[in-house]
């Protein structure tokens, strides 16, 4: 699985590199022993706030992108991956195709998510269950962001 910190130090730094995707606030790396096929190295989680232009479909492709140049092989659900990016809450749509459930289905069941989440969006109302499992592993730096494409145009001085 190589350097697992070093798959998300990558996807964070592509994330933050992306056009109108800015990374604001990165929680802390959480070790997670994983759940269902048991025969793999504990996970690492971290949950970011970013801010974006993009519409939700647009950025789940660039997530799919990010995970795919990190070389993403899809092979067993649930089995060992480099890296996995999902889309937890896009403001306060809420969605459900094939494609795209927004707020993510599965995140308010599991520790490793909330526990992430909870760090970047302090005002979060979740009940956090059962945290056994969920490590503090260490914290991450903020790449800075430096495309502000996303940013409101600077209007000249009067
Ligand atoms: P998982 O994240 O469930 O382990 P995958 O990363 O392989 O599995 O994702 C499977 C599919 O889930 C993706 O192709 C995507 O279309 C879909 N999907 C649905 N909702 C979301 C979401 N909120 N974030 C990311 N992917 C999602
Ligand atoms: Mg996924």
């Amino acid at each position: 699985m190589g350097d697992r910190l070093d798959f998300l130090r990558k996807a964070l730094k592509r994330l933050q590199e992306t056009d109108d995707i800015c990374v604001e606030a990165v929680s802390s790396v959480y070790e997670t022993e994983p759940v269902g096929y048991r025969e793999q190295p504990d996970f690492l989680n971290l949950a970011v706030r970013i801010d974006t232009l993009l519409s939700p479909e647009i950025l789940l492709s660039e997530l799919q992108r990010i995970e795919k140049d990190l070389g993403r092989k899809r092979t067993r659900r649930f089995g060992p991956r480099t890296i996995d990016i999902d889309i937890l809450l896009f403001e306060n749509q809420e969605r459900s195709d094939d494609r795209l459930s927004i707020p993510h289905p599965r995140m308010k069941q599991r520790a490793f998510v909330l526990i992430p989440l909870r760090d970047v969006m302090p005002d979060m109302s979740e009940v956090v269950p059962d945290d056994a499992g969920v490590r503090y592993y260490c914290d991450m730096d903020l790449p800075s962001c430096e495309n502000d494409s996303h940013s409101p145009a600077k209007l000249p001085p009067d």
